[in-house]
């Protein structure tokens, strides 16, 4: 019989047991990783330490970067510097100026109980450097802190095994965790009926900063720290690098692979649209390895009772804002067309709730959907040159379809992105059935948002006179935007995603870019069963 291979475990991984068994969950086994700028300073740190293998300190030698494991143990790590004396004596180094807590003992007799595997001698005691304090403090280990350090290497080793993420620590440890965005403990809480409502979470991987280029037959390159637009020999535009979070291409625009390489080593994803504004792909930086969650999405998208519940909470959150916008359009106007499509929206709610299946629910947001858009024909004003009759798409039949199809493809691309920055697949769903190159999930993701984030802006873009009839060609049987119009409308989109909405369940202020991550985040923890219920986002 073969010898099973160890697995070696990094040290500073499992101590993070003895911070957050979450923590080291969510790293070890979901592979997730956002390092804060607290970890980007450590390392930084550490490289300029490394530049000296060894130096002699008061006297005593001191070895820089020395590698350690234990077979028994099955870990592997790395002592910052070990420090000649009576006895090697491990010294691990910090970027803050006070002594954190366990987590940073455990890491220190772990690299001692390496130390004493391979030499067959007791470490008695190591030392941490604060560097922010200059300070030494001594850590004896004792039988205590040892007994503490098995515990965590054995935790570790069982939550390898298991298929759930352990509950949240939810208390001082979170605040300064660079995961709070991901695991959002306080939500939980909340939406457990067990605390009260989160305040705001940091800001994590945005997608602001959004880089459309769609002049045709444009090129761009890298060009040292920055990126060059460029046509006919010209540069039309140069903007930092640093500056953009996302590239949208539409059309015929073409880049250089120096440039597309930089933008995936820097977690820049690039959208291509074609030059009507359709997804056509996109190029996606690794940002989440996140497979035990995918492999749970995957599980529960064949689960029918659980396709249904989530579909339940997408479809009334769109009927819900469906409602809300013709309600708040009809403040002013007092039509009698809207109020009838007000009251059979209202009419569907219960039907909604009392749904159990999937073909229920398809059937009632049809019949929602043709509600809502012939109050939104009552809702253009009467002096525009625009009219709308129905929604009609593949081609849009007239110029307010255009606008529609063309928003709700940047939508799509949007909650791709929401979905993807999450962790899940956007291609598989659980109301909208996967079929093949359609992005299922991020179709499920929208539902919610198509009424306050794309109709509002075509809405206000006809209504305040921004778009013309001009912005319109009529080719290859429908109705398409002209670059002019184009860009009316990505300006306009852009803008609305940057609005500040306030989020209905956790009560703080988000823009609508965020809003998306935070409903696909909401998505994964139904998924992982970290929540009970999807609830979908729904204005007031
Ligand atoms: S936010 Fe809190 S519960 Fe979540 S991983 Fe960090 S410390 Fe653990």
């Amino acid at each position: 019989m073969e010898a099973q291979e160890v697995v070696y475990l990094p040290i500073s991984q499992v101590a993070e047991v003895a911070y957050c068994p979450r923590n080291f969950y969510y790293r070890a086994v979901e592979k997730v990783d956002l390092t804060d700028a607290r970890m980007a300073q450590g390392s930084i740190a550490e490289r300029k330490r490394d530049t000296r293998a060894t130096i002699m300190r008061e006297g005593k030698l001191q070895v820089r970067s020395v590698t350690v494991s234990s077979e028994t143990l099955g870990v592997i790590g790395v002592i910052d510097v070990l420090e000649e004396g009576e006895f090697p004596c491990p010294v691990e180094y910090k970027t803050g100026s006070a002594d954190e807590g366990l987590y940073e003992r455990v890491q220190l007799c772990l690299q001692a109980m390496c130390l004493e595997e391979t030499l067959g001698r007791v470490i008695p005691y190591g030392y941490l450097y604060y560097a922010g304090s200059r300070r030494r403090v001594c850590v004896d280990f004792d039988h205590i802190l040892r007994e503490k350090t098995l515990e965590c290497v054995s935790e570790a080793r069982r939550l390898l095994d298991s298929p759930t993420r352990p509950e949240p620590v939810n208390d001082w440890r979170c605040p300064g965790c660079s995961l709070l965005p991901i695991c959002m403990p306080s939500e939980d809480r909340f939406l457990d009926g067990a605390g009260p409502k989160p305040r705001k979470p940091l800001p994590s991987l945005g997608i602001e900063r959004v880089l459309y280029v769609d002049e045709q037959g444009a090129y761009l390159r890298k060009d040292g720290s920055r990126l060059a637009v460029t046509k006919d020999g010209q540069t039309l535009a140069s903007i930092p690098l640093a500056h953009v979070d996302q590239l949208v291409l539409a059309g015929n625009v073409n880049l250089s692979t120096p440039l597309l390489k930089h933008l995936l080593r820097y977690d820049v994803e690039v959208v291509l649209l074609n030059a009507y504004g359709k997804y056509e792909g996109r190029f996606t930086p690794e940002l989440s390895k996140n497979s035990v969650l995918r492999l749970r999405q995957y599980e529960r998208s064949r689960d029918e009772l659980f396709r249904v519940q989530v579909a339940k909470g997408m479809v009334a959150g769109k009927v819900h804002n469906m409602r809300a916008f013709l309600m708040r359009g009809n403040r002013s106007r007092g039509s009698a067309e809207l109020e009838t499509s007000i009251q059979r929206l209202t009419a569907l709610v219960p039907s909604v709730e009392r749904a159990v299946n999937l073909e229920t629910l398809l059937g009632l947001e049809g019949a929602a959907s043709h509600a809502y858009f012939q109050g939104f024909a009552a809702l253009l004003g009467k002096d525009v040159a625009f009219d709308f009759q129905k929604r009609t798409r593949r081609p849009p039949k007239d110029p307010v379809n255009a606008l529609l199809s063309l928003g709700y493809t940047l939508l799509c691309t949007d909650c791709i992105t929401a979905a993807q920055v999450a962790g899940l697949d956007p291609y598989v769903g659980f109301y909208h059935i996967p079929i093949h190159g359609r992005p299922a999930l991020a179709l499920d993701l929208m539902e919610e948002f198509r009424v306050v984030v794309v109709d509002s802006v075509v809405l206000a873009l006809i209504n305040k006179g921004s778009i013309r009839p001009d912005d319109f060609e009529e080719k290859y049987g429908g109705w398409f935007l002209t670059e002019r119009g184009r860009e009316k409308f990505y300006a306009a989109y852009g803008q609305r995603k940057n609005t500040e909405v306030t989020h209905p369940i956790f009560d703080y202020t988000l823009p609508y870019r965020r809003v998306l991550e935070l409903q696909a985040r909401l998505l994964s923890k139904v998924v992982m069963d970290d929540i009970p219920a999807y609830q979908a986002f729904v204005t007031r």
